[in-house]
């Protein structure tokens, strides 16, 4: 059978085929480093940018994970290495910077890299840890651009490594409950969806620079509800986009970027999304729409925990106590690993959407209904 998610370029008809193979199909493929390779031993995983997200969420679920745990980091300042290798008992021998990457090929223990700096320096960091031959998860946005993408599935593919990106949503319940309403069209085809994405930015940070955020809050914020949409229409990518730019209120915050945006998505079935996201506004809300009924995320559509999200059928729904996302995607990437098949959030997925990014910047420069390039 054709192994879905074969690294590289992909075109559109491709990857969406490969999508609907499902998780049956993800099951029986096989890539990579053979599952006899590494047998059940827990895989180590080394952070790259020990910031917000590595110190809030995914260092906590490192703790928590049962296929691997924290080996090593990557980080600008040593004496913040040393107290993460105290705190998680970590040799100060797996504490590399930024510019001694390469050394992580010396590191037997960590087989995952996971990449947790800016966008902007998302392949770089992806490149230099694959060449050393260590899988790689990156967060989201994957990168700044589609060609920053190629360059990472290329290095990856070469190295023949594994590549992910840190799409929790596809672990979360909810999300997963979506995405089976979509597969299996109990309310039809969800063909009518919208959904906002914001929240105020009071001071200037990397988010809003073009350099190495690669936007404003479409590349932070509006990549989520790109995902959800892709996820109602059981992974279909849209065909065409329209966007446009809302005003700037915080000139000073957004200097190069867009402060806010509106910005519809167009399917071959005829589905259409129309959202919002900004740095200046408030929200984080999902609606998916059918014939025969709805899904709605009324609050925290998006965020770790506390998700209120309905249905036209069973009002409102309960999957009991909190998922720790982090964790779950980070075990499933290792779980990959040594079954020797793909993950389900694989680089594809994130290339697939900065080229559907790509198509809404340029919708909003031009003020045309712009189609999405594979
Ligand atoms: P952050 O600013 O808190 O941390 C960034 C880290 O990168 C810091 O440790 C910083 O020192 C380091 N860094 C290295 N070189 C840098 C440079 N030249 N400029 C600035 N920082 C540099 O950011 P964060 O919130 O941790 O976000 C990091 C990545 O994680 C982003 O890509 C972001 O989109 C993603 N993220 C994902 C989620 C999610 O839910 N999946 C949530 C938050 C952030």
């Amino acid at each position: 059978m054709k192994t879905p998610f074969a690294f590289g370029p992909v075109s559109r008809r491709e990857f969406i085929g490969q999508l609907s193979l499902g998780a049956a199909g993800l099951a029986l493929a096989t890539r990579g480093r053979a599952a006899e390779a590494l047998p059940s031993k827990k895989l180590g995983v080394a952070l790259v940018g020990l910031g917000s997200y590595s110190k809030g969420q995914l260092g906590p679920a490192l703790k928590v994970t049962k296929n691997c745990y924290l080996a090593g980091v990557v980080t600008g300042n040593r004496a913040k290495g040393q107290a993460w290798a105290k705190e998680f008992g970590f040799s100060e021998k797996a504490i590399f910077s930024y510019d001694t990457m390469a050394r992580l090929s010396d590191a037997p223990d960590i087989d995952i890299v996971y990449v947790v700096t800016p966008n902007g320096l998302h392949a770089e960091h992806a490149i230099a840890a694959a060449k050393t031959g260590k899988h790689i998860i990156s967060e989201k946005p994957m990168a700044n651009t589609v060609a920053e993408c190629d360059a990472m599935l290329a290095a990856c593919r070469a190295a023949k490594v594994k590549m992910s990106i840190g799409y929790r949503l596809h672990f979360d319940p909810y999300h997963q409950e979506m995405m089976r309403l979509a597969r299996e069209q109990d309310f039809g085809p969800l063909l009518k969806m919208n959904g906002r994405r914001a929240f105020v930015m009071g001071t200037w940070r990397w988010r809003a620079d073009k350099k190495l955020a690669g936007g404003g809050p479409l590349m932070d914020l509006g990549v989520y509800l790109i995902q959800a949409a892709c996820m109602a229409q059981n992974h279909a990518a849209p065909i065409a986009v329209t966007a446009h730019e809302g005003p700037k209120t915080r000139p000073d915050i957004s200097r190069d970027t867009e402060e806010a945006l509106t910005y519809s998505l167009e399917f071959a079935n005829g589905a259409r999304a129309d959202f919002f996201t900004s740095y200046q506004g408030s929200g984080d809300q999902f609606r998916a729409e059918g014939e025969k009924g709805w899904i709605e995320f009324k609050e925290k559509a998006f965020t770790y925990r506390g998700s209120v999200v309905e249905t036209s059928r069973a009002g409102r729904l309960n999957f009991g106590p909190f998922v720790n996302q982090q964790a779950l995607q980070m075990d499933d990437f290792a779980q990959c690993i040594r079954d020797g098949r793909e993950s389900r959030v694989p680089g594809e997925m994130g290339r697939r959407d900065l080229c559907i990014v790509e198509a809404v910047y340029e919708a909003m420069r031009t003020g045309k209904r712009t189609l999405v390039r594979a």
